[in-house]
């Protein structure tokens, strides 16, 4: 893939005359054709001046020799308008070949590369029609979750409508997300006030997380010192980390304000230059972001991640896996052969994996269904209904595990249900 990427990029580079991309090729037919007008123009004035002279009055008064020049100034004159008018068809032409030779080459070597996997053959298992309806309400949800700051929502009632009328959501999910959006856009504009009273909100409440809150107010508290530094202010800064925050947001932190907030108090206090406040605010001001949603997430309950977000990264994860399969498939010349689940594995990241319990049975090596559910033995080793059923041959009173020397009875076994805490 890099490979292709290089190859890409240095095809695409051809398309210019240098480094920057701003100079395309065809730049030089334009040259070529200014060159050629300015010819024509300076032509235009030779000849002008030619016919002035050539009038009688002046014309009949030069000797032999004058008017023998006058006459190979006026054959100079054409031989240098058929010259120039050569030059240009052919340096134009010579570059327009030039160009789309290059465009041809960039096609044949990249673009083709670019069609060697057709993307709709994956598409089996058509999603229904008739779910697009949630289809659209997935993707409001996303937007509502990653995207709600940068809308245009002056007011909270106006967001809403705008959010229902351009997005059709209605979901009360939506109110939450105008407020999470809302103190997002106020921190971003280096407002740190909307977010601090939600965290002091919060941490009343009792099923809070007082840690992560209070490690959220430390980090808008060095945002906003951060701040006072940028506007030149020591006092201010000073003023803001002795008197304003509250102490408990320090307790236990003397590590981190000496690794992060006593040299740019000293340095601002003496009046040193810091370098690199800029970006380190930007750090800082995304720490404070992305604490503050996982947090806001948390307390209102509702997704961190929005759901099609994952659904897209698995698919994303699956393409490889389904090509292989295809591949392998086409050689075996087998057919697609199971309708409730895919024909391959598709090993994807812990973090999208860890959802659902899935449990083989050992003896079937079949993942248990809802209708084949498993089950455990009196020595608590787990396996299928299936594999228990033939196993006690519909009920026979004792039979032996098949892990173990212990004999159970069906009256033993108890149905199990993984749960995943
Ligand atoms: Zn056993």
């Amino acid at each position: 893939m890099s490979e292709l990427l290089d190859s890409f990029e240095t095809e695409f580079f051809k398309f210019y005359t240098d480094n920057t991309l701003e100079e395309t090729n065809l730049q030089k037919c334009l040259d070529h054709t200014h060159e050629f007008k300015n010819h024509l123009k300076k032509l235009k004035a030779h000849l002008n001046k030619h016919i002035q002279e050539s009038k009688p009055e002046v014309y009949n008064n030069l000797n032999d020799k004058e008017k023998q020049k006058f006459k190979r100034k006026r054959e100079l004159i054409i031989e240098k308008l058929n010259k120039s008018q050569k030059q240009w068809d052919h340096s134009v032409k010579k570059q327009i070949k030039h160009v789309s030779q290059q465009s041809n080459r960039f096609n044949k070597t990249s673009l083709n590369k670019l069609k060697e996997f057709d993307i709709d053959s994956v598409y089996v298992n058509k999603l229904p029609k008739e779910t697009m309806e949630n289809v659209d309400e997935a993707i409001g949800y996303h937007i509502l979750r990653y995207s709600i700051d940068s809308m245009p929502l002056e007011n909270k009632d106006e967001a809403f409508k705008y959010l229902k009328d351009v997005y059709g959501i209605t979901n009360k999910e939506s109110t939450e997300f105008i407020d999470m959006g809302q103190i997002v856009h106020d921190l971003k504009k280096g407002n740190t006030d909307s977010c601090l009273t939600w965290c002091s909100n919060e941490i009343s409440s009792l099923s809070s997380n007082h840690v992560a809150l209070s490690s959220l107010k430390f980090e808008l508290y060095t945002l906003s010192a951060m701040q006072s530094v940028m506007r030149g202010n020591p006092v201010e800064v000073y003023h803001q980390m002795t008197q304003q925050a509250p102490l408990d947001c320090f307790k236990h932190r003397e590590k981190e304000l000496i690794r992060n907030v006593v040299p740019f108090l000293t340095k601002s206090l003496i009046g040193q230059p810091i370098h690199d406040i800029d970006s380190k605010m930007n750090e800082e001001l995304k720490k404070c972001i992305s604490l503050f949603v996982k947090e806001y997430c948390a307390a209102k309950h509702i997704f961190f991640n929005s759901p099609l977000f994952l659904i897209v990264l698995s698919g994303l994860i699956s393409f490889q896996f389904f090509i292989k399969y295809k591949t392998i498939r086409e050689l075996a010349h087998v057919d697609w052969t199971t309708k409730d689940e895919l024909p391959f594995d598709v090993k994807l990241p812990d973090f999208l994996t860890h959802f659902h319990p899935i449990f083989i049975c050992p003896v079937l090596k079949e993942e248990t269904t809802t209708e084949n559910p498993p089950y455990s033995l009196a020595c608590h080793h787990v396996i299928s209904k299936k594999a228990l059923d033939r196993l006690s041959k519909n009920g026979t009173i004792t039979f032996k595990c098949p892990y173990c020397p212990m004999n159970t009875s069906m009256s033993s076994t108890k149905k199990v249900r993984f749960v995943m805490l």
